[in-house]
C-alpha cells in the first residue's frame, strides 16, 4: 500500500541546538525521511543554529554522518541525500548573547512559514524567545517548537508559560510530547472514535482498570546529572505517561481540531483524585554481581531520585468512578517495551462452569517495539474433552497490517515536525494542560520529600520493586508481563 503523502507549505526550520543529541539522533535524520517521502518542499531551507563553528559544509557533513548512523530513508535513492543536504544551512548562534543573530535573520525569508525548534536545555527557551523577537527574526505566524522537560515543578512551568506569553501566542507554541506522534496513539483516537465497537464498553461498567506501562531495560546513561534532579515522575510520568492516560480515558471530543481535543485531556487531569501514598511504589535500580547500580551512575551514594515509579490513580467522573488507572515506568527493568492495556471485567456469568477457565478481555496498545494492538478473546480450546476456554490474540501489528514495512511508519519526531509546519497543534500539549499535571504530580513529589522517603531498591534486570507487585496484589489484579 502506498502511503498518502500531504504536501506542506514551503517553510524554513530553524533547529536551535542543530548540533546536540536529539538533533542528531531524531531531528534531522527525521526531516530527511520525510524528504525521501517527497514531503519536504525543494526550497525548504533547514538551518542549524548552535554554539560551534561549524559552518553550512560543516554541519551538512554532520548532518549526512547524523542520517547515516541514526537511519535514513531505506527507499531513498542515489544523490538523495545530496539534494536534501542543499536544503541544509548552519549560523552560529550564542541563544544567550547578540552573536549570529543578525545573520540569522538575515537568511530568513518573508513569505513562508517560520518554525524555530528549541532543542536546548530549558535555561534557554526564554532568551531564544526574547531574542527571536528582538532580532526582528519571529513574527506573528511563526511557530516555536519547545522540548521537555517543560517545567520542574508547577512554579516553573507556569513561569515559562508566562515567558513565552510575552513573546508568542498560545496558537503558536508547539509543546512536544513525541509520545503524541506515535502511529499507535492517534492510533488508539482512531479506535475509539472511528469504531461502534469498542466506546459503548469504554466505562467503568466495562472496564475493570487500565494498566500503562513504559518499561526501558536501559540505565540512566549519560544523562545522570539532569535525571538525578529529575526521576521517573518528572522525567516519565508529568507527560509521557498523563498524556496516555488523558487520551485513553477523554471524551469523545466533538471534532479532531486541537482545542477540541485538548479541552477533553484537561478535563480528565482536571478529574484525577490526589494520590494516596499508600498506593504509590518508588524504586531504585540496585548494583548487581558486574554492574554498578543507579548511585553510581548518578555519582550520588545517597541518592534519594526514583528510577522506577507505579502508582494507581482514580479519575472521578461518570465515566471512570470505580476503575483504577495504574501506572509505572522505569529504567533497568526486564524489558523494553510501552504498551497500554484496558483490562475488560470478567462475563457476569459463565455458562461454562468455572472448570472451563475464565479470561478477561485485554484490548493491549503497543507503543514500542513493534507498534500495534492485541485483543484478546475467548475462545474454545480446539480439540475432544469438553468446553476449556483459552484466551487468543487478535493481532493487528500496524506495519503489517498496512503492508508497509515497519520502517515506512514515520518516526514520532517526523510527524510532530510536519505537523509544526502544516500548523497544527492537535498533538502538542497546551500551556495549561502541562501546568495541571505539574499540579497532580508535585503534592507526590512533595509528599516523598517531606517524609524523607528513600526509594526501594531492586534488582537490574526484574521488573521494579517488590512494592510495586504488592500495589496489583493487594488489589486481585497483577501487572502484565514486562517480556525481556
Ligand atoms: P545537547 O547537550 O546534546 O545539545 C545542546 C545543543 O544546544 C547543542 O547544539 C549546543 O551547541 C546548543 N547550545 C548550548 N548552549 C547554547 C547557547 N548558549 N547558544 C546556542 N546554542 C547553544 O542536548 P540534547 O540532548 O540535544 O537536548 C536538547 C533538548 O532536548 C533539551 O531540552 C533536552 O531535555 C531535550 N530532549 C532531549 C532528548 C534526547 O534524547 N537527547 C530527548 C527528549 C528531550
Amino acid at each position: 500500500m502506498v502511503s498518502r503523502v500531504i504536501p506542506v507549505d514551503n517553510f524554513d526550520l530553524v533547529i536551535f541546538g542543530g548540533t546536540g543529541d536529539l538533533a542528531r539522533r531524531k531531528i534531522l535524520p527525521g526531516l530527511f525521511r520525510r524528504y525521501c517521502a517527497g514531503q519536504i518542499p525543494e526550497d525548504a531551507q533547514i538551518i542549524g543554529a548552535a554554539r560551534s563553528d561549524e559552518g553550512d559544509e560543516g554541519f551538512r557533513k554532520l548532518v549526512g554522518d547524523a542520517v547515516r548512523e541514526f537511519g535514513g530513508g531505506r527507499h531513498c535513492e542515489d544523490g538523495t541525500l545530496e539534494n536534501f543536504l542543499e536544503r541544509v544551512k548552519y549560523v552560529r548562534v550564542d541563544a544567550m548573547g547578540d552573536d549570529g543573530w543578525e545573520e540569522l535573520q538575515g537568511r530568513l525569508r518573508l513569505g513562508v512559514v517560520k518554525a524555530f525548534y528549541f532543542s536546548v536545555g530549558p535555561s534557554l527557551f526564554g532568551a531564544l524567545a526574547e531574542r527571536l523577537r528582538s532580532f526582528g527574526l519571529a513574527d506573528d505566524d511563526s511557530r516555536v517548537v519547545v522540548e521537555k522537560p517543560f517545567g520542574h515543578d508547577l512554579e516553573t512551568a507556569r513561569a515559562l508559560n508566562a515567558t513565552l506569553a510575552q513573546h508568542f501566542k498560545e496558537e503558536q507554541i508547539y509543546r512536544i510530547d513525541h509520545y503524541l506522534g506515535k502511529e499507535t496513539v492517534q492510533n488508539l483516537m482512531a479506535v475509539r472514535f472511528g469504531n461502534m465497537l469498542f466506546e459503548p464498553l469504554w466505562n467503568s461498567q466495562y472496564v475493570d482498570h487500565i494498566q500503562i506501562t513504559v518499561a526501558e531495560t536501559v540505565d540512566v546513561g549519560g544523562r545522570g546529572g539532569y535525571y538525578d534532579k529529575s526521576g521517573a515522575m518528572r522525567d516519565m510520568v508529568q507527560n509521557h505517561l498523563m498524556q496516555l492516560l488523558c487520551l485513553i480515558a477523554m471524551e469523545p471530543p466533538a471534532r479532531f481540531e486541537p482545542d477540541a481535543v485538548r479541552d477533553e485531556k484537561l478535563k480528565v487531569i482536571r478529574a484525577l483524585d490526589p494520590v494516596d501514598y499508600h498506593h504509590i511504589a518508588r524504586g531504585q535500580y540496585a548494583a548487581d554481581d558486574d554492574q554498578p547500580g543507579y548511585r553510581v551512575h548518578v555519582g550520588d551514594p545517597r541518592s534519594k531520585t526514583e528510577s522506577f515509579v507505579a502508582l494507581k490513580c482514580h479519575i472521578s467522573n461518570w465515566r471512570w468512578a470505580g476503575t483504577p488507572f495504574y501506572l509505572r515506568t522505569g529504567k533497568k527493568l526486564r524489558g523494553r517495551g510501552s504498551e497500554i492495556a484496558v483490562v475488560f471485567k470478567d462475563a457476569p456469568h459463565s455458562i461454562f462452569g468455572d472448570e472451563a477457565g475464565r479470561h478477561n478481555n485485554i484490548l493491549a496498545i503497543r507503543l514500542q517495539p513493534d507498534e500495534g494492538m492485541t485483543l484478546g478473546v475467548t475462545i474454545k480450546e480446539p480439540g475432544p474433552g469438553g468446553m476449556r476456554l483459552i484466551d487468543v490474540p487478535l493481532d493487528m501489528s500496524f506495519a503489517e497490517a498496512l503492508g508497509a514495512e515497519a520502517e515506512d511508519v514515520p518516526d514520532a519526531y517526523e510527524r510532530l515536525i510536519m505537523d509544526v509546519i502544516r500548523g497544527n497543534q492537535t498533538l502538542f500539549m497546551r500551556g495549561d494542560e502541562v501546568e495541571a499535571a505539574w499540579a497532580w504530580t508535585d503534592p507526590i513529589i512533595e509528599g516523598w520529600n517531606r517524609r524523607g522517603e528513600v526509594p526501594k531498591p531492586y534488582d537490574a534486570g526484574s521488573s521494579g520493586p517488590e512494592d510495586a507487585l504488592m500495589l496489583m496484589h493487594r488489589d486481585g489484579r497483577k501487572w502484565r508481563e514486562i517480556k525481556a
